[in-house]
């Protein structure tokens, strides 16, 4: 009889020749469990989604509930469901009074497409801007506008009249014109490795694009919902975005993601034509539920504020030599190492020693540490207690000490 391992490997289909091949049995808070009951703790949340810990028994009641009540009923936008009402009344209440219009999709990827549709039937405009360096997911159009060439030259020809500006370079304002539809940027970069914006940029950059009519859509799937600190990470710059793309941890582990906007932008999505954007599961009423249920969790356990003070102590306990750089807002942190095979001997003696954690795709030098917020003191201790000895073992390897 084959092993689960082996049927994984032969009618999953594997998108490269080297997957983790854990295999985990359940899941709980920070920790997750294989079949012989190893705990590893979760410095990834999978990645960035279980903010509020894997199975939160709030969130999992309000699941229960909703699963006895129905499940799917009609495509978005046609019957009144009240999961999608009361998580978007709460939402919009959480945000600035220009961002009261939701419209929930299925992940990160949609929340783009819909977003740059919108942007392009609102403004009448097709000219549509990202940054270097940055991930909106791997649909066509999300794909137009990864910052990376290496994971897109493939898939030639994408959406035309895509074009790219520096993250965080005040000089390529300039590229913004009145003929930009739209700048999508990550309020903070993830998958460049966390790279964060000056407030100084992010404010001229909303102001550039208030005075050439160019929405901003600021992409928060993976920095928002707490992570860097605050419910979304905008309200570090003071400033306020025309779209917000929301995900991952939106749904509380359920599948679910949102664009945000005013009402105004978001009604050039009900004429000529009408139906601008169509989608059969967005916004599923257990997903719904789980993801409001999740954001009151965030609030009554007051998980935000703790965010700071989690990540001085992991700064304060990564030191060591083989470090270059902690960067990184909130617990959306990378660890610079040398390189690749360094951080990836580093990661998988990590794995091995019960400690979960990733690189990042285009910053595969680096280490991820973004773990479920309610992690505490002494887990994070624990856990940098294991990266650290990664790095004395990987440190003695490479030079031959062992
Ligand atoms: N935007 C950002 C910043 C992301 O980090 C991701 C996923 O990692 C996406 C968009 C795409 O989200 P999804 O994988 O749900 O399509």
């Amino acid at each position: 009889m084959l092993t689960h391992r082996q049927l994984f490997l032969a009618n999953n289909a594997q998108t490269t020749n080297f997957p983790l091949l854990l295999e985990f049995e359940r899941a709980e808070g920070v920790y997750l469990y294989d079949k012989d009951g190893k705990a590893y703790i979760d410095l990834i949340a999978g990645i960035g989604v279980s903010n509020t810990g894997h199975g939160h028994p709030y969130v999992i009641d309000a699941i229960k509930a909703q699963l006895d009540k129905y499940l799917h009923l009609m495509v978005y936008g046609e019957y009144v469901q009240s999961p999608q009402v009361k998580f978007a009344e709460k939402l919009v209440s959480l945000l600035p009074d220009d961002l009261q219009s939701v419209y929930f999709v299925n992940s990160g990827a949609e929340a783009v497409e819909g977003a740059m549709k919108l942007a392009k039937r609102y403004t009448g405009r097709s000219q549509v801007l990202a940054c270097y360096g940055s991930y909106h997911g791997s649909t066509q159009g999300a794909l137009s506008i990864m910052g990376n060439e290496e994971y897109k030259q493939a898939y030639r020809p994408l959406v035309p009249g895509t074009g790219f500006i520096r993250f965080n370079e005040p000089a390529d304002l300039d590229l913004i014109t009145n003929e930009t539809a739209c700048v999508f940027v990550e309020t903070v970069q993830g998958e460049a490795g966390i790279r964060v914006a000056d407030v100084e940029y992010m404010q001229a950059l909303s102001a550039r694009c208030k005075a050439t009519g160019t929405l901003l859509v600021l992409d928060e799937i993976q920095a928002a919902m707490g992570r860097t600190g605050k419910l979304f990470a905008f309200e570090h710059y003071g400033i306020v975005p025309d779209i917000l793309l929301l995900a991952k941890a939106l749904g509380g582990g359920m599948p679910l993601g949102a664009f945000i906007a005013s009402n105004e932008v978001m009604s050039a999505l009900k004429e000529n034509p009408i139906l601008g954007h169509i989608t059969t599961f967005g916004g599923h009423p257990v997903c719904c539920a789980a993801g409001l249920a999740s954001l009151e969790v965030l609030l009554n356990e007051n998980l935000i504020d703790t965010v700071a003070s989690k990540e001085a102590l992991f700064r304060q306990l990564l030191v060591h030599p083989a470090i270059k750089e902690v960067r990184g807002k909130g617990l959306m942190l990378a660890i610079e190492l040398a390189d690749f095979d360094t951080n990836k001997k580093i990661i998988d003696r990590c794995i091995a020693n019960g400690v979960i954690t990733d690189w990042f795709l285009h910053c595969s030098n680096s280490m991820r540490i973004a773990p479920p917020l309610i992690i505490t003191e002494e887990q994070i201790r624990e856990a940098c207690g294991v990266i650290l000895e990664a790095m004395d073992h990987g440190i003695a390897r490479s030079s031959g000490g062992l």
